[in-house]
């Protein structure tokens, strides 16, 4: 089975960027209509993530309904549902949803702090936007909680 790719609607931007984080092409669907939504999920061949009966409901097989409102559940749910895997090495850009380049910290240096630049050499930018990247104390929370999210999901899947 291909990977999948995803296109989470207007009430899902945080479950979007944990999946960007955790490697997946995800898009955002800001100010589309569900006409919309349901076209560019067909053309790009997406699954819509929606807390919308509705629209879930006229998306058929390519739509999951996401029931719970609370974040973490929401991203538990959805590794379930299509067995994802954390690969820190795919992380996307939270902001936009594009692969990450690793730059030299020379490169790195004219939008870091020196505090930073003392402590990691490894940095990724996002080609598309230009932002920064690199693990520092805040991505072992992330990471925490992803794998939270994924042992949680395996965990509850039953017998395999
Ligand atoms: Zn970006």
């Amino acid at each position: 089975m291909p990977e999948p790719k995803f296109l989470a609607d207007e009430m899902l931007g945080t479950l979007a960027r944990w999946l960007r984080i955790m490697g997946y092409d995800t898009e955002y669907a800001r100010d589309m209509a569900d006409d919309e939504i349901l076209q560019h999920a067909a053309k790009g061949d997406r699954f819509i993530l929606t807390r919308d009966r509705e629209l879930a409901r006229r998306a058929g097989g390519r739509a999951m309904l996401v029931r719970s409102d609370d974040g973490a559940e929401q991203l538990e749910d959805v590794v379930r549902r299509f067995g994802l895997e954390f690969d820190e090495k795919r992380t996307r850009c939270t902001m936009c949803n594009s692969e990450l380049a690793p730059v030299t910290p020379e490169e790195a240096s004219e939008q870091v702090p020196p505090r930073v630049l003392e402590r990691h050499n490894e940095f990724l930018a996002c080609p598309s936007c230009g932002r920064m990247y690199w693990k520092g104390t805040h991505w072992t929370g992330i990471r925490e909680h992803i794998n939270e999210a994924v042992r949680k999901a395996r965990g509850n899947s039953g017998p395999r």
